[in-house]
């Protein structure tokens, strides 16, 4: 606890987005290992599950009914249509994590993410970047758990996705998940910095006492004073 300000307790809203294979989930989960006032929101989806999926863990696995019904009662922060199917982020428990000083990780793709941003401007947009395009094509053959035509549109979604990443605040190569996640680490403490947390300041009546000393004519010598 500093005694010169007070910064805001309340956490950061943060967004992460990348093409698919860019390795976002990874570096997530590893940033997630060492930071534990962090929470990842759960999102709803109405893809299929994939092998080393674990439901209401990875998302909430839901029929596109059961997800439209959720855009109709307004339970969704964000929701998108990405490779035909819908994702979206749950209100729910966002509000009450940010108030207790948790730190709210979202991990949605880049409309959501243009979304999110216009309701909340303050939120932190990450983006992250495979190496190269020739690496995001290996990880993505090479994941083996999806079919060539899902392969094949990620990969466009990739071009696409990758021309939206001025719209965010950061960019963060991943080239090595270490690397990477000190990064993202080194972004969210700079952030804790900035002038706009600042709540309250106690400056004291420092200046006062100096000013007092000066009108008097007294001199300092090693902070005890001599008259
Ligand atoms: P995947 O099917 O590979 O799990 O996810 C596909 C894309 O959907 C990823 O870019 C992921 O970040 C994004 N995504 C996951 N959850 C959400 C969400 O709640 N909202 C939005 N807009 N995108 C999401």
């Amino acid at each position: 606890m500093s005694h010169i300000l007070k910064q805001k307790e309340r956490g950061s809203l943060v967004i992460i987005s990348g093409p698919s294979g860019a390795g976002k989930g990874t570096c997530i989960k590893k940033y997630l290992e060492s930071h534990d006032n962090v929470w990842l929101s759960i999102s709803c989806t109405s893809r299929d599950i994939r092998p080393g999926d674990v439901p209401n863990e990875s998302y909430y696995f839901l029929t596109r009914e059961e997800f439209e019904k959720k855009i109709e009662n307004n339970e969704l922060l964000e929701y998108a249509e990405y490779n035909g199917n819908y994702y979206g982020t749950p209100k729910e428990y966002i509000e009450s994590k940010l108030q207790n000083g948790f730190d709210v990780l979202l991990e949605i793709e880049v409309q959501g993410a243009l979304k999110v941003k216009s309701l909340v401007p303050e939120a932190i947009c990450i983006f992250i970047m495979p190496p190269s395009m020739k690496e995001l094509r290996k990880r993505l053959v090479g994941r083996g758990t999806d079919s060539k035509e899902k392969i094949l549109g990620r990969f466009k979604t990739a071009y696409k996705e990758i021309n939206e990443v001025t719209s965010y605040n950061y960019v963060v190569v991943n080239d090595e998940v270490d690397n990477a996640v000190k990064k993202i680490d080194s972004i969210l403490v700079a952030e804790k910095c900035n002038v706009s947390r600042i709540e309250q300041l106690f400056l004291g009546n420092e200046e006062e006492e100096i000013h007092e000393l000066l009108v008097d004519d007294k001199v300092f010598v090693n902070e005890d004073v001599k008259i």
